[in-house]
């Protein structure tokens, strides 16, 4: 292939937009936040699971308080009836009124029971309703932390795009000076060399795989038209040719 001395050598330019290219995209997506954003996420996801699932805990627990609650009347209506009972004189009879003492006492030991299991039932309510707001507390902050995460990593895309943008118009500045063939053979040449397509020859050395070159191939090289494109025997990378080569 051939192209003008002048158009191989603005490869090298091209060379230098598109490295600086490579690396911003590749800071781009390389950035810390990504994987604290995502650490964060899967927190928040967990941290929504519990509270969910404490949530649940405390509803059942009101309802189980709530009825706790009216178990307790209908024992407590009835030992107050019996009370009465007993105390207005109205039973006579002695075995009837022994009867009724005795179903007040065991009204009062039904009564005692069922408030130890409502007060069991209060205490793992306000655990449980403790949780939810602790819980629900860390989410909170979570979210702080998650927002802010999320505007420090806008803010750093929002830089290297711009970057990006600019070098995008630079390189699309330079390949337009190109030689379409010299081009194309620089894009194939790069895509199969880690992003690399054109290297400087100098002092002997292949700037691309930073091989030194073998004196025949050096030679050959020296002897080249200056109008020839060059490639490297080991990488074959485009060898551009400056008045700094040396040659
Ligand atoms: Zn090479």
């Amino acid at each position: 292939m051939k192209a003008a001395p002048e158009a191989q050598r603005r490869l090298l330019d091209l060379q230098t937009v598109d490295t600086t290219i490579a690396q911003l995209q590749h800071r781009r997506r390389q950035l810390p936040e990504h994987a604290q954003i995502a650490r964060a996420q899967a927190e928040r996801a967990a941290l929504g699971e519990r509270i969910t699932a404490v949530k649940t805990r405390v509803f059942d627990l009101e309802q189980e308080q709530a009825k706790a609650e009216a178990d307790l009347v209908p024992v407590r209506q009835r030992r107050e009836r019996d009370q009465q009972r007993v105390s207005d004189g109205s039973i006579t009879d002695g075995k009837q009124l022994r009867a009724l003492v005795d179903e007040i006492d065991h009204l009062g030991r039904r009564i005692g029971d069922l408030e130890d299991a409502q007060l069991d039932i209060m205490e793992r309510l306000e655990a449980a309703q403790a949780e939810l707001a602790e819980l629900t507390a860390r989410r909170a902050s979570g979210d702080d932390a998650l927002r802010a995460l999320l505007g420090a990593r806008d803010a750093q895309l929002a830089e290297l795009d711009a970057e990006l943008a600019q070098a995008s118009a630079e390189r699309a500045t330079i390949a337009a000076t190109l030689p379409a063939d010299l081009l194309a053979a620089y894009t194939r040449t790069a895509e199969r060399s880690g992003g690399t397509g054109a290297a400087l020859l100098k002092a002997g050395r292949c700037g691309g795989c930073q091989l030194q070159l073998n004196t025949a191939d050096l030679e050959r090289h020296r002897a080249a038209a200056p109008d020839e494109v060059l490639r490297c025997e080991e990488c074959n990378r485009i060898l551009v040719r400056t008045p700094e080569s040396g040659l």
